[in-house]
């Protein structure tokens, strides 16, 4: 699907997961799967992101075989789509630029739309350096799941650490109500294990789905002699 179909017309909860998916794995799988059965979404939407602010230094693999694996990768779940909406956009893949627009475009439809930004725990601890963090969570809700080292935050954490307006008094009180938790299996999953074992010449088999594995194998993603690019 490409430009406002992305989500379908009967699409009410949809999620988003951002990332830069240098390759998309399980863990990234495991957590839209199971966000989606916890909070009932109708879709999931994978963003892959073009210039990802948070990690302007990295040399990725091209937006084109990141897109790709992804795409074999959510093959056989309707569930799953993916958007480039980050690729198509010029300049740094910012969250709430993405989600605004797909927010005016379902306000453009008269649909009413419910929006679920899923990130792991891990992310969620450097959300105040993000791109305008308080409209992003005036947008959609975070959804925040544990990954193997970062537990799911409790009440007080999210007090202490979630941005607030300058000068609240009831600190991020509001910003606390736009988190969900969700427990899903955590996964020590991370990509650049995957990168690093596929530039020695090691197995990634059940780390990622078969086809990202073929993907990586036949055009020799992330191998020490392939010439990588900037996305
Ligand atoms: P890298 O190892 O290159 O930093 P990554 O594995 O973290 O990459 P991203 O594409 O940057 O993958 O991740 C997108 C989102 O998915 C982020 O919110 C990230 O924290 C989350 N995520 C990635 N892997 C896991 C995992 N194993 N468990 C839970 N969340 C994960």
């Amino acid at each position: 699907m490409t430009g406002p179909d992305w989500v379908a017309p009967g699409d009410r909860r949809v999620g988003i997961l951002g990332g830069t998916f240098d390759p998309i794995h399980y863990g990234h799988l495991v957590i839209a799967e199971q966000v989606r059965e916890a909070l009932e979404l109708d879709r999931v939407l994978f963003v892959p992101a073009a210039i990802p602010p948070h990690k302007p230094e990295a040399v990725l693999a091209a937006a084109t075989d990141r897109a790709a694996m992804v795409e074999l990768a959510i093959a056989g779940n309707p569930a799953f789509t993916i958007s480039r909406i980050e690729l198509e956009r010029d300049g740094p893949s910012y969250t709430v630029d993405t989600v605004g627009e797909l927010v005016d475009e379902a306000a453009r439809r008269g649909v009413a739309r419910e929006f679920f930004f899923i990130l792991s725990s891990e992310a969620l601890a450097g959300l105040c350096t993000w791109h305008e963090p308080l409209r992003l969570m005036s947008l959609c809700r975070l959804v925040v799941v544990p990954r193997p080292g970062a537990p799911l935050p409790d009440a007080a954490w999210l007090e202490s650490h979630l941005p607030a307006e300058p000068g609240a008094g009831d600190r991020a009180g509001t910003a606390v109500d736009r988190v969900v938790c969700v427990q899903t299996v955590p996964l020590a999953h991370s990509a650049s294990d995957v990168r690093n074992r596929a530039e020695s010449g090691r197995s990634i088999r059940y780390l990622v789905p078969p086809a990202v594995e073929a993907y990586i194998r036949e055009h020799r993603l992330y191998r020490s002699d392939h010439a990588r690019r900037t996305a």
